[in-house]
């Protein structure tokens, strides 16, 4: 089984045993703010290989950088005047931005899918100090089997991965509790290519322009190609938009509305009582396991409003629903 440290009380231990991994060119567990993160150095063909195994994930699926600040991320990308404002305001922080590299970057291209690009996000906290220690950038999937629900806490990583991999920090749950944004801008356009932590209104916001959605439902396909269809798959079928519950269904509720048969539901797990987002976040991919784990044949998802953080968790939603085996 895998070691887990707490960063609390042990973080200088956390961090001299992560390293330790990671100079062995094997993936260690992280805490970041979105998820926990399978993390390897990115630089090393052998370490990033590592993850891709320990996953069982396909490597057309280029993979996040992560790097400490925007100072370490330039020495790897080629930043344009609106991805540098958008890095300087959301970093450290829940947006992913796509970039061409820089020619000579250290980037293996095993971590870009063989792409002339490559996404970086700079996480906050624990992750951010790792791979400042570390020197190099980390790249860093969702700590799961490939296809499989995300984990936000160091325990569902065990019981995943934990016989596959030697170490996990333990930084408790999860803040945002979903990935990262992901953004990619061109000819002075910001492309959604992927909903996430920071909600699409912030980034207008912040820069006064339209984020372009990908046409059609979801994420773009041939941008950020492993955004497969089904993902995040719970065992259960998901059923979304629910206004009733159905026999053997267990029920995720959003908001405090009753919902018709729900006396007869398997489980009744609450995203967020208050209808907060944010909070319905946080608690999405733990509810999704739970849901899952009371052998309920079917998980029928209450209505959740598509604006602000609803978009990404939307998103994560309709790809649990999906069918299988496209
Ligand atoms: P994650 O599974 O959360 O690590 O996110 C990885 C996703 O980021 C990939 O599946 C792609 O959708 C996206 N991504 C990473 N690098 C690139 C890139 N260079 N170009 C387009 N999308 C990328
Ligand atoms: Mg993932």
């Amino acid at each position: 089984m895998a070691r887990i440290i707490p960063i609390e009380g042990e973080r200088r231990e956390a961090v001299d045993a992560a390293i330790g991994v990671l100079s062995k060119a094997r993936p260690v567990a992280m805490p970041t703010e979105t998820v926990y993160g399978l993390a390897a150095d990115a630089t090393d063909p052998a370490a990033i290989a590592s993850i891709y195994e320990t996953k069982g994930r396909p490597r057309f699926n280029p993979l996040i950088c992560h790097m400490a600040d925007l100072e370490m991320a330039e020495r790897y990308a080629i930043f344009d005047p609106i991805s540098r404002s958008l890095a300087e305001r959301f970093w450290p922080g829940p947006l992913t931005l796509v970039l061409p590299l820089k020619p000579d970057s250290a980037i293996h291209p095993l971590a870009t899918a063989g792409l002339d690009t490559v996404g970086i996000r700079v996480p906050r906290g624990f992750a951010g100090e790792l791979i400042r220690a570390f020197g190099r950038p980390l790249a860093a999937p969702s700590a799961n089997s490939s296809g499989k629900i995300s984990p936000t806490t160091a325990q569902h990583v065990d019981a995943d991965l934990g016989d596959r991999i030697n170490l996990v920090i333990d930084g408790g749950p999860c803040q945002v509790g979903v990935e990262s944004t992901i953004l990619k801008v061109e000819d002075g356009r910001i492309r959604l290519l992927r909903p996430g932590g920071v909600p699409v209104e912030a980034i207008e916001e912040a820069t006064g322009l339209v984020v372009e959605r990908p046409k059609g439902t979801g994420t773009a396909a041939i941008e950020a190609p492993g955004m497969l269809a089904s993902h995040y798959a719970p065992n259960a079928h998901v059923r979304l938009d629910a206004i009733s519950v159905m026999p053997g269904e267990a029920l995720i509720r959003f908001g405090s509305q009753p919902v018709d048969g729900m006396g007869q539901a398997a489980a009744v797990l609450e995203l967020s009582p208050t209808g907060d987002l944010g909070e319905a976040a946080a608690n999405l991919f733990g509810l999704l396991k739970k849901a899952d784990q009371t052998g309920a044949a079917g998980i029928a998802v209450t209505p959740i409003p598509d604006h602000g953080l609803g978009e990404a968790i939307n998103d994560r939603l309709q790809r649990a629903a999906a069918p299988r085996n496209v």
